[in-house]
């Protein structure tokens, strides 16, 4: 089932958390609401789920206004971060909950809600706990049950708000793998809200970029994160250098370094350039076009990229990335001068802020 969210206003008393937002999901697709606390997330969340009705605008699944169908009637299935399971009942129990609570003659009968919960528990990969209770589970396995739980009454929509967010790391990074392949088994149509760009990036078919209660871009993990539409996109999706510059003829010139640029830009004496830390290079040699000379303050070398942190000659913090390979030949040290080359950089207009 397909999701229309059409120019969508939502007020609260004089604060307004979404303007006029539209958004199509296709059927079948798994679709991210990525962006910072109070940008609208769960409040579009909810309203295409029916929990909040809208100021304006229209929300249609599969073409059909759904504005006068109650939340019971939309074949909505919710995870929320805090599994909201019933503490009386067995892990059997809440999930055959939907389906005992239907009227008698939509209710399924004994046998085939066993055999839906066991396919379902085995789906989740938690048959052997039919009969332990929440408290007996960890939060990780809570949230499978509470996806279980939503997937019973074989929604045709799917809604998870911040799933996994009071999870740990690790956990968390396990059930998003295990989301996307339970997604490409089942193809429901899922839409779920995350202030994390790794879960988004990783899990989603699409993303939504949300930002102040509007959409900022919608794209592939791809399409956001190598050709981000706005500053706000590029900020948002990693870390980042900012460095202020002068655009003159096709170049841009930070300090001595003059950088040419792959797209026309019109000549300007104060150019935000955006560089990602690994799109940055570190050497001991000037390069031709000159360079940025800077001094290392802090090497971090955990993990499987080197990070370093370094000092503009004007002040400026550049926070590099380089490779435990390239790090070895340079052999860096603290308090060193080095100079640092852009690979690639990306210049927005003038007229967008962060
Ligand atoms: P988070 O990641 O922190 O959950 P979010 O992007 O999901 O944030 P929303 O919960 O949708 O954001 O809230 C958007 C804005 O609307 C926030 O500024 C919030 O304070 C406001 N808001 C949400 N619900 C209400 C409400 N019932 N009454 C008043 N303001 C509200």
């Amino acid at each position: 089932m397909s999701i229309e969210v059409q120019n969508i206003t939502k007020i609260f008393g004089n604060f307004t958390a979404l303007k006029d937002l539209s958004l199509h999901v296709p059927t079948g697709e798994l679709v991210a609401l990525l962006g910072p606390s109070g940008s609208g997330k769960t409040t579009l969340l909810r309203i295409i789920a029916g929990l909040e009705t809208a100021d304006a605008g229209t929300v249609l699944f599969h073409g059909e206004d759904v504005e006068n169908k109650h939340v019971r009637k939309r074949k909505v299935g919710f995870v929320f971060q805090h599994y909201a399971l019933f503490r009386h009942m067995n892990v059997f129990e809440n999930v055959a909950f939907g389906l005992r609570v239907r009227a008698r003659k939509k209710r399924p009968s004994e046998n085939e809600i066993r055999e839906r919960v066991h396919k379902l528990l085995n789906l989740v990969q938690l048959d052997r706990m039919a009969a332990r209770f929440p408290s007996q589970l960890s939060g990780g396995q809570r949230q499978r049950v509470a996806l279980a739980r939503a997937l019973a009454v074989e929604p045709k929509v799917l809604l998870l708000d911040e799933p996994f967010g009071s999870l740990d790391a690790r956990v968390r990074r396990e059930l998003r793998q295990w989301l996307r392949h339970l997604h490409d088994e089942l193809h429901i149509t899922s839409v779920f809200v995350t202030h994390d760009q790794e879960e988004a990036l990783e899990v989603a078919d699409r993303v939504v970029v949300m930002n102040e209660g509007r959409v900022e871009q919608v794209g592939t993990p791809d399409e956001v994160y190598h050709h981000p539409a706005t500053p706000f996109v590029y900020n948002f999706l990693g870390n980042v250098n900012l460095f202020h510059a002068r655009i003159e003829k096709g170049k841009a010139y930070i300090g001595e370094l003059a950088i040419d640029l792959p797209h026309a830009q019109p000549d300007s004496e104060s150019a935000m350039v955006y560089v990602r830390p690994h799109l940055l290079d570190i050497s001991r040699a000037r390069g031709e076009n000159g360079d940025l000379r800077a001094r290392v303050v802090h090497i971090n070398l955990a993990g499987s990229i080197v990070k370093v942190e370094l000092l503009s000659e004007k002040g400026d913090t550049i926070q590099v990335e380089i490779s435990q390979e390239r790090f070895s030949q340079l052999l860096l040290k603290k308090h060193e001068d080095v100079y640092v080359t852009p690979k690639e950089v990306r210049i927005f207009p003038q007229d967008y802020s962060i």
